[in-house]
């Protein structure tokens, strides 16, 4: 299965984060969502939520 991957420095945000989350969709956004609120001060909720679903991509699998 694809794991999937959210990449803190494609989004624009004044801090330099180089944070990368990998794993099951669910996991993915329950993570990164947790971290948008506590580092970047988002707020958590089903909007962030949904934002952070639709920034996922796949993982790249180097071979
Ligand atoms: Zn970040």
């Amino acid at each position: 299965m694809t794991r999937k991957v959210a990449d803190c420095r494609k989004y624009p945000s004044e801090m330099n984060c180089s944070l990368t989350i990998t794993g099951e969709e669910d996991e993915v956004v329950r993570a990164a969502s947790e971290h948008a609120a506590s580092v970047h001060g988002h707020e958590d909720g089903p909007e962030l939520r949904e934002q952070v679903r639709g920034m996922l991509e796949d993982e790249r699998v180097s071979v």
